[in-house]
């Protein structure tokens, strides 16, 4: 199989556009050049070297990266990234976004991020188990229940979290499961966790389609990516009567004018390891997803998908960011100027920080919640946080970009106020 790449543009990287939301956000809240100079450097970064011993025997050397961002609020969080195109920028740009995601979600965290540069693909289980192992040894001094907590992210999943969790509790000399979230329920797990950010995000596209006067059901959708986020964001989607006429994954893309059988693509996915194949729907390009006609478009694969040369083409009436910074600072003026509501990523995809956060607190009192607690537990504070930014947005005409930025650095600007600068 080959793979559908988004074609490089000349916009400005990952890190500027995370960059200038930033500085707009302190121009809106009128906070100064000091503030934003130390809300725009990460706090700790750390590059380690990765030496791996394949399969077959030869050793090869991989970097990896964990950035924190920030941890006024409460210990660094944030997922763990494995692809090719991982790079310091990105995982800066990734740890400052999960500092806004968890202060305006309420959190008790600051924001950070981690990644290896690998194509997941290419490696055995056993290599990625011990590319895994040495990663965690290497940052290990840096992260813990109560100074950084990871958790999956692109090109990783449960079983790298318990991985994780063991190595750094081997080290230790005893089991801490509060050092990562997102772990297996069978290793202190939250019941809920696996589907949180595709529940949040179909649980915030749903009050998107209401405020604008779309009714649900019938509404159609396109959804880019089809992993941990996106293929639960299509299944939650048409449970809600949302026909989802448009899927893609890294390989190719489907289309049905009808409406997908998402639970009969799910099986041919857990069957083949792609959606390229499934019967009964039309091929397309992956990048024909994002310019389908619908009402809904989900990006929820990596970033920078959509941007100045494809956004004026986009058909969707309201963008919901499952993905994290899926529209480009570029592309984000196109849309506005169209009336695309974006619902940014900081908003749409925090359900799976959310959960982190449960799972993390039912960790360190070792004490589990029903699944139907979590969910609900979850689907309020996600609905509570789009009426707060759709209100401060209003009030203000900004945005829900900007305004869930300037509630989120307001909330982490409080922190430092409070705390004062040391020494
Ligand atoms: P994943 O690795 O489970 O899935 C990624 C999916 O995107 C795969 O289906 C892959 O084939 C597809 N893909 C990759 N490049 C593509 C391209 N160019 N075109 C079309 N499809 C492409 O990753 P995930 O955990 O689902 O994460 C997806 C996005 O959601 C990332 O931006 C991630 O940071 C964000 N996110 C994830 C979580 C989480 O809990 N996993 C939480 C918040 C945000």
């Amino acid at each position: 199989m080959t793979a559908t790449v988004t074609p490089a543009t000349a916009e400005q990287s990952v890190l500027d556009d995370a960059r200038e939301q930033l500085a707009q956000a302190v121009e809106v809240l009128g906070l100064g050049a000091e503030v934003h100079a130390m809300l725009v450097e990460p706090r700790r970064e750390v590059s380690v070297s990765i030496p791996l011993r394949r399969d077959d025997g030869s050793v090869e050397v991989l970097r990896g990266y964990r950035v924190q961002h920030n941890y006024s609020r409460g210990p660094g969080k944030g997922g763990v990234r494995f692809d090719a195109r991982v790079d310091l920028d990105e995982v800066r740009a990734l740890a400052m976004w999960m500092t806004w995601k968890c202060a305006l979600l309420d959190v008790p965290y600051g924001g950070a991020k981690g990644g290896v540069r690998v194509d997941p693909r290419n490696y055995s289980k056993g290599e990625l188990e011990r590319i895994t192992r040495r990663y965690t040894s290497e940052i290990a001094p840096l992260i813990g229940p109560e100074h950084d907590i990871p958790a999956p992210d692109v090109g990783t999943d449960e079983q790298t979290m318990a991985w994780m969790m063991d190595t750094y509790s081997v080290g230790r000399g005893h089991t801490v499961l509060g050092v990562v979230t997102g772990k297996p329920i069978a290793v202190g797990g939250s019941l809920g966790r696996a589907a949180s950010t595709s529940r949040g995000v179909v649980a915030i596209a749903l009050e998107a389609l209401r405020h604008l006067e779309i009714p649900v059901v019938g509404a159609r959708a396109a959804v880019q990516g089809f992993g941990k986020v996106g293929r639960g964001a299509a299944r939650f989607l048409a449970d809600a009567g949302v026909r989802v006429v448009a899927v893609s994954d890294v390989y190719g893309g489907l289309y049905d004018a009808a409406g997908l059988d998402i639970a009969a693509l799910e099986e041919h996915v857990d069957a083949t390891g792609s959606i390229v194949g499934f019967p009964g729907a039309e091929a397309i390009e992956g990048e024909q997803v994002l310019t389908a006609e619908v009402d809904l478009l989900v990006p929820a694969a990596v970033e920078g998908v959509i941007h100045a040369g494809n956004a004026e083409d986009v058909r969707a009436t309201v963008i919901v960011e499952g993905a994290n910074g899926p529209v480009t600072a570029e592309a984000d003026r196109l849309l506005a100027a169209r009336d695309v509501l974006v619902v940014p990523d900081i908003l749409a995809n925090a359900g799976g920080v959310v959960v982190s956060y449960f799972e993390w607190v039912q960790a360190n009192q070792a004490y589990w919640w029903s699944e139907d607690e979590v969910n609900e537990r979850l689907v309020e504070r996600m609905t509570r946080a789009w009426r707060d930014v759709l209100h401060y947005a209003a009030e203000r005409r900004l945005s829900l970009r900007l305004a869930a930025t300037c509630m989120a650095v307001e909330r982490v600007y409080r922190a430092h106020e409070v705390r004062g600068l040391y020494p």
